[in-house]
């Protein structure tokens, strides 16, 4: 057949040469140069915030975001199961602890579930403490898909307890709330930090890389100071703190900028094209595909289908192989962060709905290039193949 319909790939229709081209032809290959800072300033303008520090990845965006909010050895970061480990894994990084509090059906931190912990797993004694003495120090909440947590409750529960809130933003560059508390404001904005990620399959991508925002501009001036080995002389090596080297490159940033400007197309465009396949799945009795939140704008970065598990027995695996055969390429969602080997032994706060999800959702797929007459291949195919699988 030669058909294949892949599941998410970069696109770069615009102005990427050019400005690679141009970075190049400046010699501005590495740490240094002019489409960093211009990143940075379209970034801080698209997301009507003051600061934004651009890094090497969504990974070191979070971990720095984790240094700066002082999580320490031992303390407790609460975070979700059901997201990409790299969400998780800086906490281990600082020597602290996850506990893993279960998602809603936004896929995101069911936030009745963080205030029962809190009010019921932990005490106040001048800082907020587990049972065990350990400090509570932070949240990562990640706006899975591109959908967005339910930050007005989550904010509540953090001010009340003291916790700094880091919102991964990676997968939800440009989704926003339009009513509610915080109508306006753009995912990752809303917390104390906002992390974003330029990874290969995210929105926008500079290959691999990233970028930090911060409730705090001066906040962030220390971060992008962390992020470029700390020199706190310009002109002899003097380094008072701990840096990383995290910062962007400036080839990474041209590809950034330029793709910066087709943003606004492709959230345009994963929009169109998840209301093709809204109408499509109507109705269709053996999967649906999962809304987003109806109080926010979202980018629409990935789509859900939910398989029906009450007719369809089949794996993941299983339905994965069928429809590569057919030239399409789909995924289930991720495998529980606390089942991986290395957080097996961490806590869990009443996991349902991740483990119920993690059984159903297969992703499929959402490139901006996709047209709508693959889009109705795919639809029909996942149809075909979901009938022969039934029973019942
Ligand atoms: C992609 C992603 C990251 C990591 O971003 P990188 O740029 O790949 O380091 C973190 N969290 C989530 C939820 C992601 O999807």
């Amino acid at each position: 057949m030669g058909r294949f319909i892949p599941l998410s790939i970069p696109n770069f229709e615009g102005n990427e040469k050019k400005y690679v081209d141009d970075a190049l032809d400046q010699g501005w290959v590495s740490t240094g140069g002019a489409y960093i800072s211009k990143l940075e300033q379209e970034m801080a303008h698209f997301l009507h915030v003051d600061n934004v520090a651009a890094c090497q990845s969504g990974t070191s965006a979070l971990h720095l975001s984790l240094v700066e909010a002082g999580v320490r050895p031992n303390d407790i970061v609460l975070v979700p199961p059901l997201t990409f480990i790299a969400a998780v894994n800086p906490v281990k990084y600082q020597f602290a602890t996850p506990v893993f509090i279960d998602c809603d059906d936004s896929f995101c931190m069911d936030p009745i579930k963080l205030r029962s912990f809190c009010e019921d797993e932990c005490t106040w004694d001048g800082s907020f403490l587990r049972h065990n003495g350990s400090i509570i120090k932070a949240i990562i909440v990640v706006h899975v898909f591109g959908n967005m947590a339910d930050m007005e409750s989550i904010m509540d529960i953090a001010m009340l307890y003291n916790l700094k809130v880091i919102e991964d933003a990676t997968e939800a560059l440009g989704s926003y709330y339009t009513n509610g508390r915080y109508e306006g404001k753009y995912a990752g904005t809303i917390g104390h930090f906002g992390c974003y990620s330029f990874n290969g399959n995210k929105i926008i991508t500079t290959g691999g890389g990233g970028a930090v925002t911060a409730n705090n501009p001066e906040v962030v001036d220390h971060i992008r100071f962390l992020s470029t080995q700390a020199k706190t002389d310009p002109h002899y090596y003097i380094h008072d703190e701990i840096g990383y080297n995290y910062r962007m490159t400036n080839l990474q940033a041209a590809l950034g900028v330029a793709q910066m400007e087709e943003l606004p197309e492709f959230i345009r465009r994963k929009n169109q094209n998840y209301q093709t396949y809204k109408y499509l799945f109507e109705g269709f009795k053996y999967a649906r595909l999962v809304p987003f939140r109806s109080n926010i704008y979202s980018n629409k970065w990935f789509y859900s289908l939910e398989v029906n598990r009450s007719y369809i027995s089949a794996s993941m695996k299983e339905i994965i192989i069928a429809l590569q055969e057919k030239g399409i390429q789909t995924r289930a969602i991720w495998g529980l962060i606390n089942e991986q080997k290395p957080y097996q032994g961490e806590e869990t706060y009443k996991l349902e709905k991740a483990p119920y999800y993690a059984a159903r959702i297969l992703n499929i797929p959402s490139s901006t290039q996709i047209t709508e007459e693959e889009i109705k291949y795919v639809a029909e195919q996942i149809m075909l193949l979901f009938r022969s699988l039934a029973n019942g």
